[in-house]
Protein backbone atom coordinates (compact mmCIF):
# COMPACT_ATOMS: atom_id res chain seq x y z
CA UNK A 1 0.00 0.00 0.00
CA UNK A 2 1.45 3.15 -0.94
CA UNK A 3 1.44 5.78 1.85
CA UNK A 4 -0.69 8.53 0.58
CA UNK A 5 -3.44 6.00 -0.03
CA UNK A 6 -6.84 5.70 2.26
CA UNK A 7 -8.06 2.70 1.25
CA UNK A 8 -6.36 -0.33 -0.41
CA UNK A 9 -7.16 -1.74 -3.72
CA UNK A 10 -4.47 -4.37 -4.62
CA UNK A 11 -2.47 -4.21 -7.34
CA UNK A 12 -1.12 -1.81 -9.12
CA UNK A 13 -2.25 1.99 -9.35
CA UNK A 14 -3.13 3.01 -13.14
CA UNK A 15 -1.89 6.54 -13.44
CA UNK A 16 -3.67 7.46 -17.28
CA UNK A 17 -4.12 11.12 -16.14
CA UNK A 18 -2.56 13.00 -19.26
CA UNK A 19 0.77 14.02 -16.58
CA UNK A 20 2.30 13.52 -14.10
CA UNK A 21 2.87 10.07 -16.09
CA UNK A 22 4.00 6.55 -14.65
CA UNK A 23 7.57 7.08 -14.13
CA UNK A 24 10.05 3.71 -14.83
CA UNK A 25 11.72 1.98 -12.26
CA UNK A 26 14.94 3.06 -13.95
CA UNK A 27 14.05 6.42 -13.54
CA UNK A 28 12.89 6.16 -9.86
CA UNK A 29 16.12 3.59 -9.16
CA UNK A 30 18.38 6.34 -10.72
CA UNK A 31 17.33 9.44 -8.41
CA UNK A 32 17.62 6.81 -5.53
CA UNK A 33 21.32 7.88 -5.24
CA UNK A 34 22.87 10.30 -2.89
CA UNK A 35 22.63 13.41 -3.59
CA UNK A 36 26.12 15.08 -4.36
CA UNK A 37 27.86 18.43 -4.26
CA UNK A 38 26.66 20.65 -6.60
CA UNK A 39 30.21 23.00 -7.22
CA UNK A 40 32.31 19.34 -7.19
CA UNK A 41 33.76 18.35 -9.63
CA UNK A 42 31.92 14.94 -10.87
CA UNK A 43 28.52 17.61 -10.84
CA UNK A 44 30.00 19.47 -14.11
CA UNK A 45 30.67 16.14 -15.91
CA UNK A 46 27.05 15.24 -15.34
CA UNK A 47 25.54 18.53 -16.01
CA UNK A 48 27.25 18.60 -19.08
CA UNK A 49 26.39 15.43 -20.36
CA UNK A 50 22.39 16.18 -19.63
CA UNK A 51 22.46 19.45 -21.33
CA UNK A 52 24.44 17.86 -24.31
CA UNK A 53 21.92 15.04 -24.97
CA UNK A 54 18.53 17.05 -23.81
CA UNK A 55 19.27 18.81 -26.99
CA UNK A 56 18.41 15.98 -29.23
CA UNK A 57 15.05 15.80 -27.76
CA UNK A 58 14.27 19.40 -28.24
CA UNK A 59 15.87 18.76 -31.45
CA UNK A 60 17.78 21.81 -31.41
CA UNK A 61 21.49 22.73 -31.60
CA UNK A 62 21.01 25.85 -29.69
CA UNK A 63 20.99 25.50 -25.54
CA UNK A 64 18.42 24.51 -23.29
CA UNK A 65 18.23 25.96 -19.76
CA UNK A 66 16.75 23.34 -16.89
CA UNK A 67 14.83 25.45 -14.16
CA UNK A 68 14.09 23.44 -10.40
CA UNK A 69 9.96 24.19 -11.05
CA UNK A 70 6.83 23.02 -12.49
CA UNK A 71 6.20 23.66 -16.25
CA UNK A 72 4.69 26.87 -15.19
CA UNK A 73 7.62 28.59 -13.92
CA UNK A 74 9.44 27.84 -17.84
CA UNK A 75 6.33 29.71 -19.24
CA UNK A 76 7.16 32.57 -17.29
CA UNK A 77 10.74 32.26 -18.14
CA UNK A 78 10.06 32.21 -21.77
CA UNK A 79 7.99 35.50 -21.27
CA UNK A 80 10.04 37.61 -19.10
CA UNK A 81 13.10 36.72 -21.02
CA UNK A 82 12.06 38.12 -24.07
CA UNK A 83 9.24 40.84 -23.66
CA UNK A 84 8.81 44.31 -22.57
CA UNK A 85 6.22 45.78 -20.33
CA UNK A 86 2.93 46.70 -22.50
CA UNK A 87 4.04 43.91 -25.73
CA UNK A 88 1.65 42.46 -27.73
CA UNK A 89 1.56 38.94 -27.43
CA UNK A 90 -0.78 36.87 -29.92
CA UNK A 91 -2.43 33.96 -28.47
CA UNK A 92 -4.98 31.27 -29.43
CA UNK A 93 -7.56 29.81 -27.04
CA UNK A 94 -7.09 26.11 -28.35
CA UNK A 95 -8.47 24.94 -24.21
CA UNK A 96 -7.54 25.87 -20.46
CA UNK A 97 -3.84 25.92 -20.25
CA UNK A 98 -3.50 28.47 -23.33
CA UNK A 99 -5.80 30.67 -21.02
CA UNK A 100 -3.67 30.28 -18.03
CA UNK A 101 -0.72 31.56 -19.84
CA UNK A 102 -2.71 34.27 -21.34
CA UNK A 103 -3.35 35.38 -17.86
CA UNK A 104 0.06 35.12 -16.91
CA UNK A 105 1.13 37.33 -19.69
CA UNK A 106 -1.35 39.70 -18.54
CA UNK A 107 -0.06 39.77 -14.65
CA UNK A 108 3.47 40.14 -16.24
CA UNK A 109 2.03 43.11 -17.95
CA UNK A 110 1.98 41.99 -21.31
CA UNK A 111 -0.94 42.95 -23.53
CA UNK A 112 -2.26 39.65 -24.79
CA UNK A 113 -4.84 39.86 -28.34
CA UNK A 114 -6.41 36.62 -28.11
CA UNK A 115 -7.92 34.28 -31.20
CA UNK A 116 -11.21 32.22 -29.54
CA UNK A 117 -11.43 28.76 -30.61
CA UNK A 118 -14.45 25.95 -30.08
CA UNK A 119 -11.91 24.06 -28.08
CA UNK A 120 -12.60 21.52 -30.31
CA UNK A 121 -9.04 22.15 -32.56
CA UNK A 122 -5.71 23.29 -32.15
CA UNK A 123 -4.56 26.71 -33.02
CA UNK A 124 -6.28 28.98 -35.99
CA UNK A 125 -3.74 29.16 -38.25
CA UNK A 126 -5.63 31.25 -40.71
CA UNK A 127 -6.68 33.76 -37.96
CA UNK A 128 -3.05 34.36 -36.81
CA UNK A 129 -2.26 34.35 -40.62
CA UNK A 130 -4.96 37.43 -40.80
CA UNK A 131 -4.18 39.25 -37.53
CA UNK A 132 -0.16 38.99 -38.69
CA UNK A 133 -0.82 40.77 -42.14
CA UNK A 134 -3.09 43.39 -40.46
CA UNK A 135 0.23 44.50 -37.97
CA UNK A 136 1.92 46.04 -40.39
CA UNK A 137 3.83 48.15 -37.38
CA UNK A 138 5.05 45.32 -35.74
CA UNK A 139 3.93 45.81 -32.66
CA UNK A 140 3.13 41.75 -31.98
CA UNK A 141 5.96 41.10 -30.03
CA UNK A 142 5.88 37.32 -30.40
CA UNK A 143 3.17 34.32 -30.85
CA UNK A 144 2.51 31.80 -28.04
CA UNK A 145 1.01 28.68 -29.20
CA UNK A 146 0.61 25.81 -27.09
CA UNK A 147 1.50 22.44 -29.10
CA UNK A 148 -0.51 19.83 -27.67
CA UNK A 149 -3.73 21.45 -25.57
CA UNK A 150 -3.78 19.13 -22.97
CA UNK A 151 -7.67 19.84 -22.04
CA UNK A 152 -8.70 18.81 -24.91
CA UNK A 153 -6.44 16.42 -26.75
CA UNK A 154 -5.73 18.60 -29.73
CA UNK A 155 -2.51 19.04 -31.06
CA UNK A 156 -0.88 22.38 -32.95
CA UNK A 157 0.07 22.13 -36.03
CA UNK A 158 3.32 24.62 -35.18
CA UNK A 159 4.82 24.27 -38.59
CA UNK A 160 2.07 25.71 -39.95
CA UNK A 161 1.92 28.61 -37.58
CA UNK A 162 5.78 28.85 -38.68
CA UNK A 163 4.68 29.25 -42.03
CA UNK A 164 2.50 31.75 -41.48
CA UNK A 165 4.64 33.74 -40.13
CA UNK A 166 7.66 33.37 -43.00
CA UNK A 167 4.27 34.34 -45.04
CA UNK A 168 3.39 37.57 -43.76
CA UNK A 169 7.27 38.34 -43.19
CA UNK A 170 6.33 39.23 -39.49
CA UNK A 171 9.44 39.67 -37.16
CA UNK A 172 7.97 38.20 -33.94
CA UNK A 173 9.00 35.68 -31.80
CA UNK A 174 7.49 32.33 -31.96
CA UNK A 175 6.90 30.37 -28.31
CA UNK A 176 5.75 27.55 -28.17
CA UNK A 177 4.49 25.37 -25.01
CA UNK A 178 5.64 21.57 -25.60
CA UNK A 179 4.95 20.45 -21.75
CA UNK A 180 2.67 17.68 -22.65
CA UNK A 181 4.32 16.71 -26.24
CA UNK A 182 7.77 17.07 -25.85
CA UNK A 183 9.26 13.57 -26.32
CA UNK A 184 5.73 12.17 -26.84
CA UNK A 185 5.04 13.98 -30.34
CA UNK A 186 7.42 15.09 -32.95
CA UNK A 187 8.52 18.13 -32.61
CA UNK A 188 11.05 20.28 -34.26
CA UNK A 189 12.72 23.49 -32.41
CA UNK A 190 15.04 24.17 -34.96
CA UNK A 191 13.53 23.28 -38.09
CA UNK A 192 10.17 24.58 -36.81
CA UNK A 193 12.16 28.00 -36.45
CA UNK A 194 10.76 28.26 -32.88
CA UNK A 195 12.48 30.74 -30.66
CA UNK A 196 11.71 29.50 -27.10
CA UNK A 197 10.43 26.27 -26.29
CA UNK A 198 8.88 25.67 -23.13
CA UNK A 199 8.72 22.06 -21.41
CA UNK A 200 8.57 19.84 -18.33
CA UNK A 201 9.58 16.90 -16.70
CA UNK A 202 6.12 15.17 -15.40
CA UNK A 203 4.71 13.92 -18.94
CA UNK A 204 6.60 12.68 -21.96
CA UNK A 205 10.07 13.01 -20.59
CA UNK A 206 8.73 10.29 -17.71
CA UNK A 207 9.81 12.40 -14.44
CA UNK A 208 8.32 13.57 -11.49
CA UNK A 209 7.06 17.13 -11.16
CA UNK A 210 9.69 19.62 -10.60
CA UNK A 211 12.18 20.43 -13.81
CA UNK A 212 10.97 23.07 -16.55
CA UNK A 213 13.34 23.50 -19.51
CA UNK A 214 13.47 26.73 -21.82
CA UNK A 215 14.61 26.02 -25.97
CA UNK A 216 16.23 29.17 -27.02
CA UNK A 217 16.98 30.21 -30.32
CA UNK A 218 19.81 32.79 -31.04
CA UNK A 219 16.73 35.48 -31.85
CA UNK A 220 15.83 34.79 -28.70
CA UNK A 221 18.70 35.22 -27.04
CA UNK A 222 19.41 38.59 -28.70
CA UNK A 223 15.54 39.36 -27.65
CA UNK A 224 16.57 38.55 -24.20
CA UNK A 225 19.89 41.74 -24.14
CA UNK A 226 16.95 44.23 -24.96
CA UNK A 227 13.80 42.90 -23.43
CA UNK A 228 12.59 45.20 -20.36
CA UNK A 229 10.74 43.05 -18.27
CA UNK A 230 11.73 42.16 -14.69
CA UNK A 231 13.58 38.86 -14.03
CA UNK A 232 16.19 37.79 -11.82
CA UNK A 233 15.55 33.68 -11.22
CA UNK A 234 14.47 33.31 -14.86
CA UNK A 235 17.40 35.19 -15.97
CA UNK A 236 18.72 32.68 -18.82
CA UNK A 237 21.94 34.64 -18.84
CA UNK A 238 23.57 33.58 -15.41
CA UNK A 239 21.86 30.08 -15.98
CA UNK A 240 23.69 29.97 -19.71
CA UNK A 241 27.13 31.48 -18.12
CA UNK A 242 27.03 28.74 -15.34
CA UNK A 243 26.16 25.75 -17.58
CA UNK A 244 29.16 26.54 -19.93
CA UNK A 245 30.69 24.17 -17.75
CA UNK A 246 27.88 22.25 -16.55
CA UNK A 247 26.72 24.05 -13.71
CA UNK A 248 24.30 26.20 -12.73
CA UNK A 249 23.61 29.86 -10.79
CA UNK A 250 21.60 28.24 -8.03
CA UNK A 251 21.18 24.46 -6.28
CA UNK A 252 19.59 22.36 -8.98
CA UNK A 253 17.62 19.43 -8.41
CA UNK A 254 20.04 17.11 -8.47
CA UNK A 255 18.32 14.07 -7.90
CA UNK A 256 15.47 15.02 -10.30
CA UNK A 257 18.76 15.36 -12.57
CA UNK A 258 19.99 11.77 -12.10
CA UNK A 259 16.43 10.66 -13.67
CA UNK A 260 16.79 13.15 -16.08
CA UNK A 261 20.11 11.56 -17.22
CA UNK A 262 18.12 7.87 -17.28
CA UNK A 263 14.90 8.96 -19.04
CA UNK A 264 16.77 10.63 -21.64
CA UNK A 265 19.02 7.56 -22.28
CA UNK A 266 15.90 5.81 -22.52
CA UNK A 267 14.74 7.79 -24.94
CA UNK A 268 17.52 7.88 -27.00
CA UNK A 269 17.60 3.94 -26.86
CA UNK A 270 14.27 3.36 -28.17
CA UNK A 271 14.80 6.45 -30.70
CA UNK A 272 12.97 9.08 -30.73
CA UNK A 273 10.75 8.11 -34.11
CA UNK A 274 9.82 4.97 -32.57
CA UNK A 275 9.30 6.67 -29.29
CA UNK A 276 6.62 8.67 -31.51
CA UNK A 277 5.33 6.08 -33.53
CA UNK A 278 4.81 4.23 -30.42
CA UNK A 279 2.50 7.47 -28.78
CA UNK A 280 0.83 7.60 -32.39
CA UNK A 281 0.16 3.67 -32.68
CA UNK A 282 -1.48 3.95 -29.27
CA UNK A 283 -3.88 6.99 -29.68
CA UNK A 284 -5.02 5.00 -32.84
CA UNK A 285 -5.69 2.05 -30.64
CA UNK A 286 -7.70 4.26 -28.12
CA UNK A 287 -9.79 6.44 -31.22
CA UNK A 288 -11.13 2.86 -32.24
CA UNK A 289 -12.25 2.24 -28.18
CA UNK A 290 -13.44 5.35 -28.02
CA UNK A 291 -15.20 4.93 -31.23
CA UNK A 292 -16.61 1.76 -30.97
CA UNK A 293 -18.12 2.98 -27.09
CA UNK A 294 -20.21 5.38 -29.26
CA UNK A 295 -18.85 8.17 -27.39
CA UNK A 296 -17.41 11.19 -28.77
CA UNK A 297 -13.74 12.21 -29.00
CA UNK A 298 -13.20 16.20 -27.85
CA UNK A 299 -11.33 16.86 -30.99
CA UNK A 300 -13.31 17.34 -33.94
CA UNK A 301 -10.28 17.89 -36.64
CA UNK A 302 -8.47 14.41 -37.24
CA UNK A 303 -5.86 16.58 -38.07
CA UNK A 304 -5.21 17.45 -34.35
CA UNK A 305 -5.61 14.43 -32.80
CA UNK A 306 -3.48 14.07 -30.36
CA UNK A 307 -1.23 11.25 -29.62
CA UNK A 308 -0.08 11.95 -25.76
CA UNK A 309 -4.09 11.72 -24.86
CA UNK A 310 -7.77 11.64 -25.77
CA UNK A 311 -10.95 13.57 -24.17
CA UNK A 312 -13.85 11.76 -24.69
CA UNK A 313 -16.85 13.26 -24.02
CA UNK A 314 -19.80 11.77 -22.39
CA UNK A 315 -23.33 11.67 -23.39
CA UNK A 316 -25.92 14.26 -22.27
CA UNK A 317 -26.89 14.12 -18.48
CA UNK A 318 -24.43 12.17 -17.65
CA UNK A 319 -21.01 13.06 -15.56
CA UNK A 320 -17.82 12.74 -16.49
CA UNK A 321 -16.68 13.14 -12.66
CA UNK A 322 -18.69 10.58 -11.62
CA UNK A 323 -17.66 8.06 -14.36
CA UNK A 324 -13.62 8.88 -12.91
CA UNK A 325 -14.67 8.58 -9.47
CA UNK A 326 -16.42 4.79 -9.62
CA UNK A 327 -13.72 3.88 -12.02
CA UNK A 328 -10.70 4.73 -9.20
CA UNK A 329 -12.64 3.71 -6.82
CA UNK A 330 -13.47 -0.20 -8.65
CA UNK A 331 -10.39 -0.07 -10.55
CA UNK A 332 -7.60 1.71 -8.80
CA UNK A 333 -7.16 3.76 -11.97
CA UNK A 334 -6.62 7.74 -12.49
CA UNK A 335 -8.13 9.40 -15.64
CA UNK A 336 -7.65 13.23 -16.24
CA UNK A 337 -10.81 15.47 -15.56
CA UNK A 338 -12.63 18.14 -17.40
CA UNK A 339 -11.24 21.51 -17.14
CA UNK A 340 -12.67 24.70 -17.42
CA UNK A 341 -15.88 24.48 -19.61
CA UNK A 342 -15.37 20.84 -20.08
CA UNK A 343 -15.54 20.07 -16.28
CA UNK A 344 -17.65 16.93 -15.49
CA UNK A 345 -18.25 16.79 -19.65
CA UNK A 346 -15.03 14.92 -20.72
CA UNK A 347 -12.92 12.03 -19.24
CA UNK A 348 -9.13 12.35 -20.48
CA UNK A 349 -7.22 9.38 -21.57
CA UNK A 350 -3.33 9.55 -21.06
CA UNK A 351 -1.60 7.30 -23.29
CA UNK A 352 1.47 8.86 -22.80
CA UNK A 353 5.28 8.70 -21.51
CA UNK A 354 6.22 4.92 -20.21
CA UNK A 355 3.37 3.37 -21.48
CA UNK A 356 3.16 -0.45 -23.32
CA UNK A 357 0.22 -1.91 -25.52
CA UNK A 358 -0.84 -3.94 -22.25
CA UNK A 359 -1.00 -0.76 -19.91
CA UNK A 360 -3.14 0.68 -22.94
CA UNK A 361 -5.35 -2.38 -23.16
CA UNK A 362 -5.45 -2.84 -18.75
CA UNK A 363 -6.27 1.31 -19.13
CA UNK A 364 -8.85 1.01 -21.89
CA UNK A 365 -10.46 -2.22 -19.88
CA UNK A 366 -10.99 -0.42 -16.86
CA UNK A 367 -13.02 2.66 -18.61
CA UNK A 368 -15.04 -0.49 -20.36
CA UNK A 369 -15.43 -1.64 -17.34
CA UNK A 370 -16.40 1.15 -15.67
CA UNK A 371 -18.82 2.54 -18.19
CA UNK A 372 -20.79 0.21 -16.77
CA UNK A 373 -20.51 -0.06 -13.53
CA UNK A 374 -21.71 4.31 -13.60
CA UNK A 375 -24.51 3.48 -16.26
CA UNK A 376 -23.08 5.18 -19.26
CA UNK A 377 -24.80 4.01 -21.92
CA UNK A 378 -21.74 2.49 -24.33
CA UNK A 379 -21.65 -0.09 -27.07
CA UNK A 380 -19.33 -2.79 -25.96
CA UNK A 381 -16.36 -4.15 -27.90
CA UNK A 382 -14.13 -0.86 -27.52
CA UNK A 383 -11.23 -2.75 -25.54
CA UNK A 384 -11.89 -5.40 -28.56
CA UNK A 385 -11.15 -2.91 -31.58
CA UNK A 386 -8.11 -1.85 -29.77
CA UNK A 387 -6.75 -5.40 -29.38
CA UNK A 388 -7.48 -5.73 -32.96
CA UNK A 389 -5.78 -2.85 -33.89
CA UNK A 390 -2.13 -3.28 -31.61
CA UNK A 391 -1.76 -6.98 -32.60
CA UNK A 392 -2.30 -6.00 -36.24
CA UNK A 393 -5.63 -7.53 -37.05
CA UNK A 394 -7.88 -4.38 -38.09
C1 LIG B 1 0.70 20.41 -17.55
C2 LIG B 1 0.67 21.57 -18.47
C3 LIG B 1 0.99 22.87 -18.04
C4 LIG B 1 1.25 23.20 -16.61
O1 LIG B 1 2.45 22.68 -16.18
P1 LIG B 1 2.78 22.65 -14.61
O2 LIG B 1 3.94 21.71 -14.56
O3 LIG B 1 1.54 22.13 -13.93
O4 LIG B 1 3.13 24.02 -14.19
C5 LIG B 1 1.02 23.87 -18.99
N1 LIG B 1 0.74 23.63 -20.29
C6 LIG B 1 0.41 22.40 -20.72
C7 LIG B 1 0.10 22.20 -22.16
C8 LIG B 1 0.36 21.34 -19.83
O5 LIG B 1 0.01 20.11 -20.26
Amino acid sequence: MAYYETTRVAGRHFLQIPGPTNVPDRVLRAMDNPTMDHRGPDFGKLGAQILGNLRQVFQTAGPVVIYPASGTGAWEAALANTHSPGDVVLMCRTGWFASLWKEMAERLSLVPEFIETDWRRGADVEAIAAVLAKDTAYRIRSVCVVHNETSTGCTSRVDEVRAAMDAAGHPALLLVDTISSLASIDYKHDAWGVDVTVAGSQKGLMLPPGLSFNAISAKALAAAETAKLPRSYWDWRPMLAANATGYFPYTPGTNLLYGLDAAITMLLEEGLANVFARHDRHAEATRRAVRTWGLEIQCADPRHYSSALTAVRVPEGHSADGLRATILAKYNMSLGNGLGPLKDRVFRIGHLGDFGDLQLVGTLGGIEMGLRSAGVPHGTGGVQAAIDYLSGNA
